[in-house]
């Protein structure tokens, strides 16, 4: 009976097992997956930390008021207000919509230490952060046009339509 009970436990643990690693693997998408959903350009830079000519990106001179997502999942990730120009030829921004939003990594390719920024909710690639933006935050978010997705705000403060 109790080797009955001890492989029961067994195969439950391993079954179990199975399990959660089935769920980890379905919220992150396959390399496959996409590749089939972005564009090339896209998948490029967001799936294999590519980066866009500078002064090319649709954003780089973008003034409108609005939201900055992450192309890929549609995470929030910056907004106008702290968009500006720092003359490097992509849109940068001093700070982030929501600082949980964006993870940042040490990055030592090209014999040079920097630190990537990606989207903390798919881990897509966006850009690089320097500590030499505008006061009050002192850093540059420095982000890749493809990487972003603007969204126009649509109602101002006050209003209560969705
Ligand atoms: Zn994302």
């Amino acid at each position: 009976m109790k080797i009955i009970l001890t492989l029961f436990l067994f195969t439950s643990a391993l079954l179990n097992f199975g399990q959660s690693t089935d769920s980890i693997m379905n919220k992150e998408k396959s390399d496959q997956e996409w590749q089939n959903e972005l564009s090339q350009e896209q998948y490029q830079i967001l799936r294999q930390c590519g980066t866009e000519p500078a002064f090319t990106g649709k954003y780089y001179k973008h003034k409108k008021e609005g939201s900055y997502h992450c192309a890929a999942c549609g995470k929030v990730l910056f907004s106008s207000e702290t968009k500006y120009d720092s003359g490097s030829g992509w849109p940068s921004f001093y700070a982030a919509a929501d600082k949980k939003n964006i993870t940042e990594i040490i990055d030592k390719s090209h014999g040079i230490i920097r630190t990537e920024i990606k989207c903390a909710h798919c881990g897509s690639h966006l850009g690089h952060i320097f500590p030499d933006g505008p006061k009050p935050s002192g850093m540059r978010y420095c982000v890749n046009s493809v990487s972003l997705e603007f969204k126009k705000t649509e109602s101002k403060p006050g209003d209560n339509q969705e």
